[in-house]
């Protein structure tokens, strides 16, 4: 209902390549635009007026009228789309030209040189989209109201055994439109108009639903879940969890409750409260984002963690600041000595993920393992990943038997 209501801002793709035109017209219509296209610059000056595109992606290179005759026609028009260009030529061409828009008092954000990164052009789409239709309450209110937040989960191995150890859930929403929304920009505003405790108890009891199917077709997985700083504050909460998992019949030493350092580190007694009847009722409790807050070390050790989990920030950047290895180096002793589990995030590459096991961290997840998976996706993975350690296994111990006693034959060529 809601979606025709809106007016949706239209998007112009202007290309003379067919292919080109039907592909930046899924991306913009993914972005939440209303799609139209123009096979010609002839075209696209006959139609920008009509349909007063907010967005246009146009291509500089095309036969008859090409991309600087269209804006020169956008600028007489006072057409104030924003503009998106395209160019197979080099990076300097494509820079000139949008200074030229520029200089005609056209707004270019941005270029783009052909073939596209569909993720680039994808990031610059939604933003140009969330500017336009900022997502507010409205817009939070229909997600609700059709179903569309959801949760994916991320898979996380164990460092000592590398097979899969739990899953942490994420959520993902696509709007009404279609456009990607971050969980951040979904909890901010729920935060704003108080919905946040309806969406953290919908999260928690579909996340544990989860569980409980995955344990009933013979997967036991860890499952962790992300608390917003307001929820520590609901003394109701740790309640309503353990409610959650007798009736699904999940034991709560299963799930991992994560907080940010930030949500935890004030003073409030609430908070406090919250966190020990979680851990009294079972929970597994993790400091999140560990290392970007100001978290004292004593305060630290007053809190009833039972994991401590090191940020991705330090982890994704450690090939190109060494110092972030000193950094993960030292949350891990302290995790240790403070006798938390050391969960690692953001492990991106197989060195890393070598590195922090070197340095005794019991779970890590990242790229390098998988993003965050759609629920039906997560049996397969697990299944994949143990095939696959398992023939790595195998490989490893017939090169190490190799080593050991080399083959007959080699031993006797080299001894002729
Ligand atoms: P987080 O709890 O720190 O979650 C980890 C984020 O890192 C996720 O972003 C994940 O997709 C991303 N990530 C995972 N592996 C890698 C990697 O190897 N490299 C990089 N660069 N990033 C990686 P996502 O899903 O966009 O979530 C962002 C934040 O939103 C989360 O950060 C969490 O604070 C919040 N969030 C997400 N889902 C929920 C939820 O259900 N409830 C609450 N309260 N917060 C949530
Ligand atoms: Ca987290
Ligand atoms: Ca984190």
């Amino acid at each position: 209902m809601a979606k025709n209501a809106r007016v949706q801002p239209v998007a112009l793709v202007v290309d003379d390549d067919a292919g080109l035109r039907k592909f930046g017209e899924m991306m913009v219509e993914a972005a939440g635009f209303r799609p139209e296209t123009a096979a010609s610059g002839v075209e696209a000056l006959a139609m920008i007026q009509r349909i007063n595109p907010a967005v246009v992606l146009l291509d500089l290179q095309m036969p008859g009228k090409d991309g600087i005759d269209v804006m020169h026609g956008m600028a007489a028009a006072k057409c104030t789309a924003k503009l998106v260009i395209f160019s197979g030529n080099d990076r300097r061409t494509l820079e000139v030209s949008a200074e030229i828009a520029r200089q005609r008092g056209l707004t270019v954000v941005a270029s783009f040189k052909k073939p596209v990164a569909a993720d680039k052009l994808r990031q610059v789409l939604n933003g140009l989209s969330l500017e336009l239709c900022p997502f507010d309450e409205a817009r939070l209110r229909e997600c609700l109201e059709q179903d569309l937040l959801r949760l994916h989960y991320q898979p996380k191995i164990d460092l000592a055994t590398r097979e899969i150890c739990g899953v942490e859930a994420l959520l993902r929403c696509q709007d009404a439109t279609g456009r990607v929304i971050s969980p951040e920009s979904i909890l901010a505003i729920a935060e704003q108009c108080g919905a946040v405790d309806e969406i953290s108890h919908a999260i928690f009891a579909s996340a544990i639903g989860q569980r409980r199917d995955w344990s009933r077709a013979g997967l036991d997985l860890g499952m962790a879940v992300n608390l917003s700083a307001r929820g520590a504050m609901n003394p109701d909460l740790p309640d309503r969890l353990f409610d959650l998992c007798v009736k699904a019949e999940v034991p709560p030493e299963a799930i991992t409750v994560e907080l940010t350092e930030t949500a935890v580190m004030n003073d409030s007694l609430l908070a406090m409260e919250t966190l020990v009847r979680l851990r009294l009722r079972g929970f597994e409790l993790s400091i999140d984002d560990f290392g970007t807050g100001y978290s004292s070390l004593v305060r630290l050790q007053q809190l009833p963690f039972s994991e401590l989990k090191i940020d991705k920030s330090f982890v994704t950047t450690r090939q190109k600041s060494p110092e972030n290895s000193v950094i993960i180096r030292t949350l891990a002793q302290l995790a240790q000595n403070l006798d938390l589990k050391c969960v690692v995030e953001g492990v991106e590459d197989e060195v890393t993920l070598d590195f922090v096991a070197s340095l005794g961290c019991n779970a890590a997840q990242g790229y390098f393992v998988a993003p965050a998976l759609p629920p039906d996706g997560i049996p397969r993975f697990v299944k994949e990943w143990h095939t696959r350690q398992k023939w790595q296994r195998n490989r490893n111990a017939r090169q190490q038997q190799q080593v050991q006693n080399p083959p007959q034959q080699a031993s006797q060529a080299a001894a002729e």
